[in-house]
């Protein structure tokens, strides 16, 4: 992207000097989210101040309608691609990335299945009423409660990480007489973010079953296999298929291709030698959001053609019939959904030394070096409510949502109100100069991983989080209160 002539030499280079600050990016925004004729930011015709009145700030805006679509979007796209090959296919919402009861059952009611990964999103997926068949369980270190309940609640499957869990399940189910369905987690070496990917053979990280040979087995066989080899001998062992999940915030297809290229190539060869059927493959999530101007996501159409093409001759080269395929997205259809809402409160610019190489325009600081402005724009949450750019040094972006401004762009940071110099929202994006405490400020993108990591450092109380639909919000998820967070501590011994 070209910067104009008023980039500050501070930006980073991928952002750009915004045209028009009142406008609104739309990659990045729910449907139904505009400003309205007063220049007020709206979402189903209903205006920021009053959900303030309402709710109160921080809170979490999420857009009901747009959730729903683009769940039915997956549905559709990867059905309609994969129809002449197995027929559709099963999506499953993956509900780390947002999960209450709500959510849980607009997802069943758009067809959608659901993945969890605890006792905890178990418990939530019960609540919701939803069918034990329609519902996966993940994670690499289940244990056994959570095998049982995934039992009790006569699980669709469970994702199995490693060969010390197959072990387990096979041993819990046959003691109670029954045939846990499972799927085999494994690691192609295939890491995708964003625009590129790894393939590497041997894998360090704690999930999944690795598919390169061990050269410490005597047999040579990889974890992968001794994992199907295993299964094969347990009665109380339905084996299902083979599932891999390459990553999170992936714009291109060609990692999850080469993926699934693998995975069939391996389950043909499972097939043969273990004279079994694997129906079922899941190619897993890690579709990318637009969270800044210059992410790029693709339609869900573009990525279902994409993979469909390459099941599909994979398949054919291989002679095999395609196994029935599931993804498991989650960032892609909660993510975009949701803003956060906060306030402004203390302002503050700082001049900070220019880069060397800009060193060209500016005032002489004190010590005669080149400086130039940074604002710091104070909000009323911060990292218990955004955890991602301080785990994972990731970029947001943010609009003035109480009113419209004619007022100059300025480099602005976007912090939170904690004890800590990190606690920062969006690291740097342009702000109209007049903002102003008791100013709302809005960040997109925020339905994925923000309110499901949110913390109470600070003792700050967890935000709610607002659905709106056909220009009503009710509240999903309430807001903690300060006697949320003194009601599990025990008080002073009485002695
Ligand atoms: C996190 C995760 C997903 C969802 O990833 P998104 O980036 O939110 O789409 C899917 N499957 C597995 C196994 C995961 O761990």
């Amino acid at each position: 992207m070209q910067r104009n002539a008023s980039a500050s030499p501070l930006a980073p280079d991928w952002l750009a000097v915004p045209e028009d600050l009142n406008a609104l990016h739309a990659p990045m925004w729910a449907a139904g989210v505009e400003r309205n004729d007063a220049g007020m930011l709206a979402i189903d015709g209903i205006p920021v101040s009053e959900l303030k009145e309402q709710f109160g700030t921080p809170l979490f805006v999420m857009s009901e309608s747009d959730f729903r679509a683009r769940a039915r979007s997956f549905k559709d796209a990867f059905d309609h691609a994969f129809a002449d090959i197995c027929a559709g296919v099963d999506v499953y919402y993956a509900g780390k990335s947002f999960l209450c009861t709500a959510v849980a059952s607009w997802v069943a009611e758009e067809g959608l299945r659901l993945d969890t990964c605890s006792g905890g999103e178990l418990a939530v997926a019960a609540r919701a009423g939803i069918a034990g068949a329609n519902l996966s369980l993940h994670g690499n270190n289940k244990s056994d409660a959570e095998i049982r309940r995934a039992l009790d609640m006569k699980l669709g499957r469970i994702v199995v990480d490693s060969l010390d869990e197959l072990d387990r399940v096979a041993k819990i189910a046959e003691g109670r007489g029954e045939a846990a369905k499972v799927m085999l987690r494994l690691t192609p070496g295939v890491h995708a973010h964003t625009h590129e990917f790894i393939a590497t053979a041997h894998e360090d990280q704690k999930f999944g079953l690795s598919m390169a040979g061990d050269t410490t087995d005597e047999e040579g066989l990889s974890a992968a296999e001794e994992a199907v080899a295993a299964a094969t001998t347990y009665h109380s062992i339905e084996l299902l298929g083979l599932h891999c999940h390459i990553g999170s915030q992936i714009f291109e297809p060609d990692g999850f291709a080469l993926a699934a290229e693998k995975l069939l190539t391996f389950l043909d060869s499972m097939q043969r030698k273990y004279s079994i059927v694997l129906p079922e493959l899941d190619l897993g999530g890690g579709y990318g959001i637009a969270y800044t101007p210059v992410d790029t996501p693709r339609p869900p159409a573009e990525i279902a053609h994409a993979m469909a093409a390459v099941v599909r001759s994979t398949c054919a080269s291989l002679e095999i019939t395609p196994p029935r395929i599931s993804i498991e997205p989650g960032r892609a259809i909660v993510g975009s959904s949701t803003f956060t809402l906060y306030e402004v409160g203390t302002l503050k610019t700082v001049r900070v030394d220019a880069p060397a190489a800009t060193a060209a325009k500016g005032a002489e600081g004190a010590n005669g070096n080149v400086t130039f402005p940074r604002r710091y724009v104070s909000v009323d949450g911060g990292m218990s409510d955004n955890a991602r750019p301080v785990l994972y040094d990731a970029d947001y972006s943010a609009v003035l949502a109480s009113r419209a401004t004619e007022s100059a762009p300025q480099l602005s940071r976007v912090v939170g109100k904690h004890c800590e110099s990190g606690d920062i929202v969006v690291r740097d994006v342009y702000l109209p100069e007049d903002v102003a405490a008791g100013d709302l400020l809005a960040v997109p993108g925020t339905g994925a991983y923000c309110w499901a990591l949110s913390s109470n450092y600070n003792y700050l109380a967890r935000p709610g989080v607002v659905a709106v639909r056909d220009g009503s919000a009710r509240l999903i998820v309430r807001g903690e209160t300060e006697e949320d967070l003194l009601n599990r501590d025990m008080g002073v011994a009485n002695v």
